[in-house]
């Protein structure tokens, strides 16, 4: 109960901007309200305006419509309490779980564009796994810049997690001696963090499928899972990538950063409704232990409690 609560604190405190902006806007929209259209319009711009998207504002407003005509709820005050049960629904349990290998180790790809986070999330993750008692190891295999690789030698060192770095600018060749290495030294989780690109570049979205395959050669049903890692910041920006690499390499699940970054938390609501893909870690600073597992219960109580 006090991890719990603990818990809560954190996302709470990530979640300021959003709550801030979204929250008192609503409660001083609805405070002492009959659910009148207009009170419903404006209700339905504010979902909009915290990124939750227009397709899902629609059926919010709908779903209250009903509720109201059923009786069910009369007064501005009690809809805060209904977007909590409705948005709770939202999630099925089944995909959020990371999927991990039976035996051997788990191979997790980190795939994104420029600076949405992707090298910060491999050490929030690495870390998360290591303190859920896995050994984990990371590969540096954004060989493009430099400075990339010692970032993460820094993050990995923090940590205190194996690396492996190649000395070439081929990041296939990289990840070929990381599943080597994690193997040998007896890894349960090899996090891969990989150069930024846009879904629009055809050689480096090849070269991220030849990650894939060389991974998928040398490790039984590798790789277990491909999070593409989104900025939160960028709103519509982010779903409309997140359709372009679904359709390049098989995403498995979305690592939302910088949730604390924007006033607009509700664009998990908009992924969760936009496109078929399990948000599994939201990033909530800039700190390795800034981060968690989505929880849709403890995401929705953090945003409107
Ligand atoms: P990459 O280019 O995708 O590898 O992105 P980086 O991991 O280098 O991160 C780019 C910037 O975003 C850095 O300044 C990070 O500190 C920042 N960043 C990453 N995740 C978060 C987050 O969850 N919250 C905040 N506030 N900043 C983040
Ligand atoms: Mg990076």
């Amino acid at each position: 109960m006090a991890l719990f609560r603990r818990a809560l604190e954190k996302l709470t405190r990530g979640l300021s901007r959003t709550r801030h902006r979204f929250l008192d806007s609503l409660k001083s929209l609805l405070a002492g309200k009959a659910l009148s259209e207009s009170t419903l319009d404006d209700l339905e711009a504010l979902l909009i305006q915290a990124d939750m998207g227009v397709a899902t504002a629609l059926r919010i407003r709908e779903d209250l419509e009903a509720a109201a005509r059923e009786g069910r709820i009369n007064r501005g005050d009690d809809v805060i309490e209904f977007l909590k049960a409705e948005l709770k629904e939202y999630w099925p349990p089944s995909d959020r779980a990371v999927h991990f290998a039976a035996s051997g180790p788990t191979v997790i790809l980190v795939a994104g564009i420029n600076g949405s986070g992707k090298t910060t999330s491999v050490a929030k993750l690495a870390w998360h796994l290591k303190a859920a008692g896995r050994k984990v190891c990371l590969a540096a295999a954004d060989t493009f810049r430099a400075a990339a690789v010692e970032q993460l030698t820094i993050w990995a060192d923090r940590i205190g997690v194996d690396l492996i770095k190649g000395s070439g600018t081929d990041p296939a060749a990289v990840v070929f001696d990381a599943c080597d290495a994690a193997r040998a030294r007896g890894a349960d989780v090899l996090l891969v963090d990989t150069a930024g690109r846009l879904h629009t570049q055809d050689h480096l979205m090849r070269e991220l499928t030849k990650i894939r395959d060389v991974v998928a050669r040398k490790i039984d049903g590798a790789p277990h899972e491909v999070l593409l890692v989104l900025d939160a910041t960028t709103g519509q920006n982010a779903i409309n990538q997140a359709r372009a690499f679904a359709e390049a390499i098989d995403v498995t699940g979305i690592f939302l950063a910088k949730l604390d970054g924007t006033a607009k938390g509700g664009i998990v609501v908009a992924i969760r409704n936009e496109i078929n893909l399990p948000v599994k870690f939201i990033g909530i600073g800039e700190t390795y232990e800034d981060v968690e597992p989505f929880d849709p219960d403890r995401f929705v109580e953090a945003l409107l409690s």
